[in-house]
């Protein structure tokens, strides 16, 4: 029986659905994550604390792990795990992605200096320390332009200008955000002090969920975002698949998927792309080496109904994959946006809200008595509403009447 390192974070919302992949397929599961418990040496090796905010560390101490309790692969299943789990694969001599591949995603002027330099289409870019003066670059820039920390995620702290005066403020909002302690450590010190500036890429949205072997991108599902994402922040809100574009356009958001990989060494694994589409073509915005975040895989199954979770693993330990086949229905997913910022007090409406056609299941993954934080500044959802259904127009209705019908009491 093979044996997986999966490296889970506290906060991820994927440990369920990976663990009960596992089960389901018999593989022996190590569970690393960043809550080390007292109990660990008595697991009988079931789990191992690491330490997510430096890689390096958290690499040894997958190294050390690996002496006594040999691995036979490593799969992260975010952002946070991904180059700990590069750089422990090269040591233990694994197959991963190149620890200078995965670096790239989890930097993004590091990203865009690979795709400009591979010819891939590319927004102007440069990077603004923390401690800068905005203004001589305000007053240089070609507006609109995007405001981004190097390696937050779920659109954190991103932040769209259309003038120097607004630069200005977004940039101090930016620096705010880069200032905790909690932000610090996503981004790693060598990052937090530095603030991604590139121009704004006008156009329509969508997400790619992509497996790659051997350099070839096969397209799991691409992903509509039919709410419009034109800032100045960038809250994700619906998901639904398959997408209406035209064939010739998902061909080249597929081609262009592909070529940003190869420019940044990805070799293999789960991708997750957002890319936009223009007249003047397809522009890769976010690249990362994982699969889709919070509970959005849910909305996908493959052949008989595997699940991604199950898929992924099954590429992982090099198990027969028996279909890439998403199931025909549409499906869609609506990431709950926080409409203010506060303490909930109360949700209301959810089994309306279930009750409507084609609804699957209404999550609401933040508890009553929660501090929530809206965009900019937050990075969390209130929930998640599934549905799915014959075609994806009435998916995403189904969506929003879900939506329409819960009362959020924020106080
Ligand atoms: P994160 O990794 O935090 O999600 P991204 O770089 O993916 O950050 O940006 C989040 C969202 O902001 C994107 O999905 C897109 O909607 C928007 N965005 C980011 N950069 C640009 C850009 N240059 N032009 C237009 N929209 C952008």
């Amino acid at each position: 029986m093979p044996r997986v390192l999966l490296l889970i974070p506290t906060r991820s919302y994927r440990a369920p659905d990976f663990m009960d992949a596992a089960a389901k397929l018999g593989i022996e599961v190590v569970v690393g994550s960043d809550a080390r418990s007292p109990l660990e040496a008595l697991n009988g090796g079931r789990t191992v604390g690491l330490d997510f905010a430096h890689p390096d560390t958290g690499a040894s101490e997958i190294e050390a792990f690996a002496r006594t309790h040999p691995l036979d692969t490593i799969v992260a299943v975010d952002d946070a795990g991904a180059l700990i789990a590069a750089r422990a694969a090269r040591r233990l001599e694994l197959p991963y992605n190149p620890v200078s591949a995965v670096e790239a995603t989890r930097n993004k002027s590091l990203l865009r200096e690979r795709l400009a330099a591979a010819g891939l289409p590319s927004p102007a870019f440069h990077v603004l320390r923390t401690s800068d003066d905005p203004r001589p670059a305000a007053n240089a820039l070609a507006y609109p332009v995007v405001l981004k920390p190097l390696a937050l995620s779920a659109s954190r702290g991103v932040i769209r200008a259309d003038d120097a005066d607004a630069f200005v403020d977004a940039f101090a909002r930016v620096c705010a955000i880069l200032a905790s302690d909690e932000a610090r450590a996503e981004c790693g010190a060598e990052l937090a002090d530095r603030v991604l500036v590139e121009g704004y890429i006008p156009g329509t949205e969508v997400s790619l969920e992509g497996l790659l072997d051997h350099g070839r991108l096969r397209v799991l599902a691409l992903f509509d975002k039919p709410d419009p994402l034109d800032g100045p922040f960038f809250e994700e809100t619906i998901y639904v698949t398959p997408s209406r574009l035209p064939d010739a356009d998902q061909r080249l958001v597929a081609e262009t998927a592909e070529r940003a990989c190869a420019a940044l060494g990805l070799v293999d694994g789960p991708v997750h792309a957002e890319l936009r589409l223009n007249a003047d073509g397809a522009y890769a915005i976010d690249i990362a080496a994982r699969s889709i975040g919070g509970l959005c895989a849910r909305t996908l199954s493959f052949g008989t109904g595997m699940s991604l979770e199950e898929l992924l693993l099954r590429h992982a330990i090099g198990a027969d994959v028996p279909s890439f086949e998403r199931q025909s229905a549409a499906a869609g997913v609506m990431m709950i946006p926080i409409p203010a910022g506060g303490t909930l007090r109360g949700v209301a409406g959810v089994a309306t809200a279930e009750a409507v056609p084609l609804i699957e299941s209404v999550t609401i993954s933040m508890h009553v008595g929660s501090r929530i934080t809206p965009l900019p500044e937050g990075s969390e959802y209130l929930g998640f509403i599934f549905a799915r259904g014959e075609g994806p127009a009435a998916v995403e209705a189904a969506l929003r009447s879900a939506h329409a019908a819960l009362r959020f009491e924020i106080a």
